[in-house]
């Protein structure tokens, strides 16, 4: 952690407030910091040269160093590794939207991750740290830095390495500056935080950051089946974190996305799918808002002993949940022949990549209701 506070974690109100400057000039310079990645050399002819040195005085801008930069062969996902300070590293993953010239970044916010869910890369790290608000902001800027010309960066997902909610208060940080016309400008209700499931903090986006969406990892509805995939099941059970899910949603009005990352064998026979389907139509009475269900075939991950649910098994589970109304969107994990895909990001800095890439298709299908989402979501995190 820098001595002094990072300039990219600030908003112009908090830049001006810092330095002592006026806020229009506090605005120029954050709009440079973000842009550019640093403060300008010589001051600009719209700012006072006393507010330039009084910023610079003020403020630390450190920065991630970019240790790789891995393009999938079969999509146009990139995943990118970025090294702290401290020799830790967290990955991040570009990735292309449905609209052409458009993307969104998938963020860290841990190094690592203490939620242990069984399918997930990352939580077999365990959890190293935190990530700093600016860490979490950085990783944006450098991967814009490199957008071919006449693209850019429509959203955001908290759906790299780590739980977003455990560490809230950096990433509501992140997320005001993301949103901060002077800095990325991105709306808020492309911005979606995913999460295993933590209620204090699901309660909290809903009051402080009410347009940012929200996605859930399921991992089975069925009693004493999550507990298996997701141990967060033990302090914070499906049914309370669907309570607290319910709440955020007549909050905000806003459809979460229900997450189930498919197993072969664990949670993707019929039985599976019928208590998913009661547990979704359930939450949609009490709320009057449907979840938007995305299914994940799980991708590759060393050291975890699952299977991929085949093909059949895949369609034969929408069946039984079309047939009780229930419609689905499967998600398309991207860059999976470079570990980028869903559940797969993980990084050490003593033996580089966890996770194990495989060869796949681009495919996304949809089956009844749908967002405008991205052609795909990488999920370390939950969804
Ligand atoms: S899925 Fe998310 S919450 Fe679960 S271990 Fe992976 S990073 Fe942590």
């Amino acid at each position: 952690m820098p001595a002094v506070p990072a300039l990219q974690a600030l908003l112009p109100e908090e830049v001006a407030a810092l330095a002592g400057v006026p806020l229009p000039d506090a605005r120029r310079l954050v709009s440079c910091i973000h842009k550019q990645g640093r403060l300008p050399e010589r001051c600009p002819a719209t700012v006072r040269r006393v507010s330039l040195d009084a910023v610079r005085a003020a403020g630390a801008l450190p920065t991630l160093e970019l240790v790789e930069r891995q393009a999938s062969a079969v999509d146009p996902f990139v995943k990118y590794a970025f090294r702290a300070a401290d020799s830790n590293e967290i990955e991040s993953v570009r990735i292309p939207l449905e609209k052409p010239g458009r993307f969104s970044v998938c963020v860290s916010s841990q190094v690592g991750c203490a939620l242990a869910c069984a399918f997930c890369a990352t939580g077999k790290m365990g959890l190293l740290r935190n990530l700093e608000a600016w860490e979490i902001v950085e990783q944006l800027r450098l991967v814009r830095a490199e957008l071919p010309e006449g693209t850019r960066v429509h959203g955001v997902v908290f759906q790299g390495m780590g739980e977003p909610l455990a560490n809230l208060e950096n990433v509501l940080a992140a997320i005001r500056v993301f949103s901060e016309p002077s800095a990325h400008a991105i709306d808020r209700r492309n911005m979606t935080v995913c999460t295993a499931g933590l209620s204090a903090g699901i309660r909290r986006l809903a009051r402080e950051q009410p347009d940012v969406r929200i996605g859930l990892s399921i991992g089975d509805v069925r009693f004493g089946r999550r507990e298996a995939l997701m141990p967060i099941e033990r302090a914070h059970s499906l049914e309370e974190v669907l309570e607290a899910l319910a709440e955020h949603t007549r909050a905000t009005r806003n459809a979460p996305m229900w997450a189930y990352t498919m197993l072969a064998g664990q949670n993707d026979d019929d039985d599976a799918a019928a208590a998913l389907a009661t547990r979704l139509l359930a939450f949609a009475e009490a709320t009057g808002v449907r979840p938007r269900l995305s299914l994940i075939p799980w991708n590759q991950v060393e050291g975890a002993a699952f299977e991929r649910s085949s093909e059949e098994t895949l369609s034969r589970f929408r069946a039984r949940l079309r047939e009780r109304g229930v419609g689905t969107i499967v998600r398309y994990s991207g860059g999976g022949d470079v570990a980028a895909a869903c559940g797969q990001l993980a990084r050490t800095p003593a033996s580089g990549l966890v996770g194990r890439g495989s060869l796949r298709k681009p495919q996304t299908v949809r089956d009844g209701h749908d967002d405008s989402a991205p052609l795909d979501t990488p999920q370390s995190s939950a969804p």
